[in-house]
């Protein structure tokens, strides 16, 4: 199916969403204003989108907040919540195309992966928090015989998603599923860069029969639209994934406002650590190539750092430069490519930058480390690796979130650990050994909150993601996220 279809052709037709959606329908903004969305495959302007001010969010939190309040989702029995969201996920797999171009379109991924990767993957957490929501039980304490005491969860109210561009569809999904399963009204704020696939869910939402108000959409600016909901007032808590500094805003946002509850999943700086003793080096480089590459390096847990034993340095790195061939920056609407281009021109620059930092603290690129394919006008950088990087330089302690991996060479398991957690960072980590107690060992020492062994970025519904450190706190996936959108309440019976 996908090989069959002239993406080319299906972009030039394609209706993009560029209004809020609001109270079950595509709405003009308050403000007026706008913002151009470009593709990035070609720098090419592809519409403008409303840009929400204060008073637009103001008029979606009244929404959800009637809507709330109504009863008409918050109160709704949970099978039948979980039919309208079966639904819901049904309807996007339905749309398969038209999203999976959406999002190539907004961010520049390949066209292959969003349609095989991001919708079947958005669709598949609305269902699994769907089929989840009618099969989780509160408790009956243990208090004294003249009392029952029922210790139950409830939604929090309006909760405000705010994701970010690199898997737009994901990432809103790991807010929507948990949050709307548990009953609450939710307003999703795309990033700047990817608001048509939000829109679009907004849409296929009401279609599926969720009342009016209890998801709206605000697309615009971070520091208007997503400030104006972290300040609200009538905000009860905000779902963020995105970078720690605006994570850190949104701690402030919170102190400023209600003290709304606030859940961030935030940037990461995750070391592959390579011991001597790793007994598949093929497997290993192959794991690191893709920890790195894909998804053009836009990725919250990228594998960004490589902590390598120098006894298998030189032979490790050979490997992955082999593997790194897969990853030539293509088409994004060409179905064979793997890698596609950066977001925008702004984060393309913000990665050569890093790349010229990389030179000048001494660090030696042995392949790529510059801008391609600038003949199509888009925003193309190849998969690039610096040997010789120190745990000290820029390169190796911030988040540069494009296809660059800096190699670290060290002696021994103990330097290994030592450097893989000298980080402001702990989401995620992985250690490729052939001994059993190191793998035991390395998994208790790394300081984060996934660590994969010999292996990397498996994920899966049932199992939480999320930092420690300053990568953030809260988890998304599995029945932990609930936690996030509800609140315990006690309630005492006496006899
Ligand atoms: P970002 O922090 O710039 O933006 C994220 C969201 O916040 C966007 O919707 C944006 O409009 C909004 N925003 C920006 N400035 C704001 C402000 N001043 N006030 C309120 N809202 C504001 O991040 P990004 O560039 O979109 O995404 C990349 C970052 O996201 C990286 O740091 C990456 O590691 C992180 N990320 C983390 C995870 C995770 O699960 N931990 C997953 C994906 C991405």
């Amino acid at each position: 199916m996908l090989q069959e279809i002239d993406w080319h052709a299906r972009a030039k037709a394609v209706a993009l969403p560029n209004r809020p959606f609001i109270d079950g329908q595509y709405v003009d903004s308050l403000s007026g204003e706008t913002f151009a969305c470009i593709y990035p495959g070609d720098g090419r302007p592809l519409t403008d989108v409303a840009s929400c001010n204060a008073a637009d969010v103001d008029v979606a939190v009244r929404s959800a907040r009637k809507a709330f309040e109504a009863g008409v989702w918050s109160r709704m029995a949970p099978a039948d919540r979980r039919r309208i969201l079966l639904r819901f996920s049904e309807l996007i797999l339905a749309n398969r195309e038209e999203l999976a171009l959406l999002e190539t379109l907004n961010v520049g991924k390949p066209i292959a992966n969003a349609y095989n990767g991001d919708v079947v993957s958005a669709a598949a957490c609305i269902a699994w928090y769907a089929e989840a929501i009618d099969k989780v039980y509160g408790e009956v304490a243990a208090t004294a015989y003249d009392m029952t005491t029922l210790v139950m969860r409830e939604p929090l109210g309006i909760v405000a998603a705010v994701v970010p561009w690199n898997y737009p569809m994901s990432m809103a999904a790991w807010k929507l599923g948990p949050a709307l399963a548990t009953g609450n009204s939710v307003i999703l704020k795309p990033a700047e860069q990817s608001p048509f696939t939000a829109l679009k869910f907004g849409e296929l939402a009401i279609e599926a029969g969720m009342p009016p108000g209890v998801l709206n959409v605000v697309p615009g600016l971070g520091h208007i639209a997503g400030k104006a909901l972290g300040l609200h007032m009538d905000v009860d808590c905000v779902g963020f994934t995105g970078s720690t500094e605006v994570g850190k805003y949104f701690m402030q946002y919170s102190g400023q406002s209600n003290i709304k509850r606030i859940g961030l999943e935030l940037g990461g700086k995750s070391p592959q650590v390579v011991l001597a003793d790793c007994d598949d080096l093929d497997a290993a480089a192959a794991g690191i190539a893709a920890g790195i590459f894909a998804n053009t390096g836009q990725v919250c847990n990228a594998g960004s750092r490589l902590i390598v034993d120098e006894k298998i340095h030189d032979q490790l790195l050979e490997k992955i430069a082999a593997q790194a061939k897969v990853f030539a920056p293509g088409d994004p609407l060409d179905t064979a490519t793997r890698m596609g281009s950066m977001v925008s021109e702004e984060q393309m620059d913000r990665v050569l930058g890093y790349i010229d930092a990389g030179r000048a603290d001494g660090a030696r690129p042995v392949i790529g480390g510059g801008r391609v394919k600038t003949e199509t006008g888009g925003f193309y950088i190849e998969p690039t690796i610096f040997e010789g990087v120190r745990n000290d330089m820029k390169i190796a302690q911030e988040e540069i979130f494009g296809p660059v991996l800096s190699a670290i060479p060290v002696k021994g398991f103990d330097e290994a650990m030592a450097t893989a957690n000298d980080t402001v960072y702990g989401l995620a980590g992985a250690v490729w050994t052939g001994s059993v107690k190191n793998a035991h060992r390395a998994a208790k020492s790394l300081r984060a909150g996934v660590v994969w062994v010999n292996c990397f970025d498996r994920g899966s519904l049932a199992v939480p993601f999320g930092g420690f450190k300053q990568s953030g706190f809260g988890r998304d996936k599995s029945l932990h996220a609930m936690d996030k959108y509800t609140d315990l309440k006690a309630v005492w019976f006496a006899h």
